[in-house]
């Protein structure tokens, strides 16, 4: 006789870690990737996964690795769903590894500035709990309060105030995961190793095609100082992105340093009329006070003009406002925001490119972008395209050609196809563009070694041979 997979879940972990709620199985289909949201309108939606199961252990989510490798059932991993690529999609025999129930924190430790958390712990709930020692994780995704500690790292986020705090590769101290063939690893130890490559970067970035990550570890920091806010407007996006490079090349770092095309400064605020930039300086008070005082200097001599700093303070109480897509789909409208990267001599191009093809797609409403994550040796630029389209029928293509448009025009002006959301489903047709065909070869080598039943993740990430 043979048994379903929720029966034979539910014989492995004992009565209430697997969930038959046909309304649970329902949200646990995909992500917040449009496209599916696209799908279930035009009556083509993801089919519901055969088990959603949330384990309360690492000894738990082993015997469930284990199982799923011996019988040869895609598992899916899931935070909180937040992700905008197309990372998770069930099919109708793939087990949803949702880890809301692993929620808890490990441990803070204030004198080496550590915390660990379980994998599935809400973001903004991590942060809440630093900070109530006065510290922070400093990592600050718009979707802080919607996404997971674990889902940061299974995608190589990026918070709002990386331009100083670093991205989350630079804030993961140690990763725990379960690997496919059942073995609890645990990457990184001590405040830097030299001994042999840095596992960790297997699971950054693996977004759950690797293994099952259980728990991170964070190097905090304490609470700023003092914050000072300032504003600018330059007189192209030119003017700006070479007044964003001296600042950084002559080493301050305000951890918030955004640029803004004309079109979204206007958005943001009436009284922009060319590119506005937004700083947040924070840091010891006589640091702050050095750094606006040196930028401000630099911006006069530059040429941009100064702004007023409460658009930064609005900016600051409105940051994290998550739209939901019912509102643009119900009028037969594709939108998304799209994160590239370049260096300083070609992000300029890549704007321009970028935004001239996009003006090109017919039904046209919007093509504009700003940057929000700074380097020494370049940014990122984070597109938004709103399309109006005859309806449902058409709008996945329209939605995938503004996609192809923006990855073509930053492959041919030399930039990176993704900054921070990750590849999904999305972009996994361009990771070879991205990585060549010998590192796409050795990153498929790699998976084999890892996964060779193929259970985790399947269809996500890494491109077919
Ligand atoms: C409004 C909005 C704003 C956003 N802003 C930002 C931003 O500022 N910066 C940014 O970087 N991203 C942003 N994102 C994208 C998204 O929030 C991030 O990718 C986030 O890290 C995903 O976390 P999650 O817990 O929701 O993961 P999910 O969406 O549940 O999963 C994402 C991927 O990670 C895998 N995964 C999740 N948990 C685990 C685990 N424990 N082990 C192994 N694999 C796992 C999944 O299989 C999937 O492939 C935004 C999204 C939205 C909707």
């Amino acid at each position: 006789m043979t048994h379903s997979v929720p029966d034979v879940l539910e014989s492995l972990l004992g009565p209430g870690r697997v969930i038959a709620d046909p309304a649970v199985l329902e949200a646990r289909r995909h992500d917040y990737w449009m496209v599916s949201h696209v799908r279930d309108l035009a009556g083509t939606p993801a089919p519901r996964p055969a088990a959603v199961v949330r384990p309360t252990s690492v000894a738990e989510v082993q015997k469930i690795v284990r199982w799923a490798g011996e019988a040869g059932v895609a598992l899916l991993p899931f935070g909180l769903g937040s992700g905008v690529v197309g990372g998770t999609i069930a099919s109708a025999d793939a087990v949803v590894l949702d880890m809301g129930a692993m929620g808890a924190v490990r441990s803070i430790d204030p004198e080496n500035l550590l915390a660990s958390f379980d994998a599935g712990m809400n973001g903004q709930a991590a942060e809440d709990a630093v900070a109530a020692r006065g510290l922070t994780i400093g990592h600050w995704p718009q979707s802080v309060a919607i996404s997971t500690v674990g889902g940061w790292i299974a995608t190589r986020a990026s918070g709002q105030f990386s331009t100083a705090y670093g991205n989350i590769e630079d804030i993961v101290h140690s990763i725990e995961a379960v690997l496919p063939n059942g073995d609890l690893v645990v990457l990184g130890k001590g405040p830097r190793a030299s001994a042999g490559p840095d596992l960790r970067h297997l699971m950054l970035g693996s977004e759950g095609t690797m293994g099952v990550i259980t728990g991170g570890t964070f190097s905090l920091r304490r609470a700023a100082e003092a914050r000072a806010l300032t504003c600018f407007e330059a007189a192209d996006m030119r003017a700006g992105f070479a007044l964003q490079r001296e600042i950084v090349q002559r080493g301050w770092r305000p951890p918030v340093m955004r640029q803004y095309d004309e079109r979204e400064s206007r958005r943001m605020d009436a009284r922009l009329t060319k590119c506005a930039i937004l700083m947040v300086h924070e840091g010891p008070a006589a640091l702050v006070a050095a750094e606006t005082a040196a930028v401000a200097a630099l911006a006069a001599e530059m040429g941009v003009a100064a702004a007023p700093a409460d658009v930064v303070e609005h900016w600051l109480g409105h940051r994290n406002n998550v739209p939901g897509w019912d509102a643009i789909l119900s009028r037969n409208i594709v939108a998304d925001t799209v994160e590239v990267s370049a260096d300083w001599t070609r992000i300029a191009a890549v704007y321009d490119a970028a935004v001239a093809s996009l003006k090109e797609v017919e039904g046209c409403m919007a093509a504009s972008a700003h940057s929000s994550h700074v380097y020494r040796s370049g940014l990122n630029l984070y597109f938004t395209f709103a399309v109006q389209t005859a309806g449902p029928a058409v709008m996945e293509a329209t939605y995938m050609e503004c996609w192809r448009r923006i990855m073509q025009a930053t492959a041919d002006n030399g930039g990176s196809l993704s900054h921070h959301h990750g590849i999904g489903r999305v972009r996994r047709g361009w990771l070879e563009t991205e990585l060549g065909p010998e590192a796409t070869a050795l990153l498929r080598r790699v998976k084999a070694a890892v996964d060779p039943a193929g259970i985790m993740n399947p269809g996500a990430l890494i491109p077919d041979a």
